[in-house]
């Protein structure tokens, strides 16, 4: 029996019934009665609630007496209830929660009145309130911790570009002034190995800027019409001191120039993205296909190699920010799963897109498209 209205679980083992503290009650209605539910003896809240009553019938609403009539029939040595009207001594019909137990001298009766529609209404409110008090406080503290995270990205987004890239810019500068003078094939690998370290650092560096641009919605295309070619040619370009390190050959196909309206800034990193990806997932002497030509009214760059490749299931989460495939993992090939996931953001920016084909084994082949956008006048 629950607590409600401050009315305590009644003890098993009470014997003497009307004793005590239910004797004097004025707010738990009791009553011993007999099985046919004759009152032989009711204390003052009863009295108070149902007024003088005879016979338990007397007081319930006629359409509840067969359950009354049943809950006395099966009394027992445990509680049982059930839900009847009774008629207040005003006349008033009150729902309320019947509970009988047999005793020595007849079956123990309880009467606890349930609260009215509007009352359950309103505790249900006041608890509803108390919920979402809590959910609110709660809400408060999580909103209070994502302004600390929010200041600390800003914080690391700031030091990233300053105390990081800054310092990176040097070291990727002098590498490449070493690399120029007649170094010992040694110490020229060294300088090889700073240089393509330091600009996998800093593609890292700028692949988390760009994401946070990407993700407050503060990217911006500067776009304007250029020789689309010509920027494929600078980005096989810029991979070529990997790839040579790595014996994988590039071949370019496609028109001599193919004319695009793009940001060239943003289409430079997609295919930075996809050339060094494509190195970097390729076996030593693989072999990286480019090609590039109109499509439709607009253009497209192709990037096929002859790497590890994806599986088929997986190939749609590559653009997804930080997923990295199984198979870059089964092979320990390093990665922060960003560089593809911008990628896509920028060719859709552009109106574009950038979708994969690959085969585990065989290779992959990324292809940008881009829309044709405003022709000049
Ligand atoms: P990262 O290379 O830094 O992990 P990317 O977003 O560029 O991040 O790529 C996401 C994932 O896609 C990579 O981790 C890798 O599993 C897979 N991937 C991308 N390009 C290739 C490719 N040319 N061949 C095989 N797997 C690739």
């Amino acid at each position: 029996m629950g607590a409600r209205w401050g009315l305590a679980a009644p003890a098993e083992e009470a014997t003497t019934p009307l004793d005590g503290f239910l004797a004097e009650s004025d707010t738990i209605a009791a009553a011993l009665v007999s099985c046919d539910g004759t009152v032989l003896e009711a204390n003052r809240a009863l009295d108070l609630l149902l007024g003088p009553t005879l016979c338990l019938h007397q007081v319930v609403v006629p359409a509840h007496g067969a359950v009354v009539t049943a809950l006395l029939a099966e009394a027992g040595p445990s509680w049982h209830s059930v839900q009847a009207g009774l008629v207040r001594r005003d006349g008033e019909l009150v729902d309320c929660r019947v509970w009988a137990l047999l005793q020595a001298h007849g079956v123990l009766v309880l009467a606890e009145p349930l609260r009215t529609p509007g009352e359950k209404l309103n505790s249900l409110l006041l608890e509803l309130n108390d919920d979402l008090l809590g959910a609110r406080r709660e809400l408060a503290a999580k909103n209070r911790r994502l302004r600390e995270l929010d200041e600390l990205k800003n914080m690391f987004l700031a030091s990233a570009t300053h105390d990081l890239k800054t310092p990176l810019t040097s070291i990727l500068g002098y590498a490449e002034i070493l690399g120029w003078e007649g170094l010992s094939p040694e110490a020229g690998r060294m300088a090889l190995s700073i240089q393509t370290s330091a600009h996998r650092v800093l593609r890292m560096i700028n692949d988390l800027l760009d994401a946070a641009q990407i993700m407050t919605g503060e990217l911006k295309l500067e776009r304007s019409r250029g020789d689309l070619t010509s920027v494929v040619r600078c980005a096989v370009e810029a991979v070529q001191p990997a790839a040579r390190a790595r014996q994988i050959t590039f071949s370019v196909h496609g028109p001599e120039s193919v004319a695009a309206h793009f940001d060239e800034r943003r289409v430079l990193q997609i295919l930075d993205n996809l050339l060094s990806n494509a190195v970097k997932y390729s076996h030593h002497g693989g072999q990286v296909d480019v090609t590039c030509e109109p499509r439709g009214p607009g253009a497209s760059v192709a990037v096929r190699d002859t790497g590890i490749g994806i599986p088929v299931g997986e190939q749609e989460q590559l653009f997804s920010r930080y997923f990295r495939a199984s198979t870059a993992l089964e092979h320990g090939i390093g990665g922060t799963g960003l560089g593809l996931a911008n990628a896509r953001s920028f060719a859709e920016a552009h109106g574009g897109s950038l979708a994969c084909v690959s085969e585990p084994g065989v290779g992959s082949t990324f292809t940008l498209a881009l829309a044709q956008g405003p022709v000049d006048s």
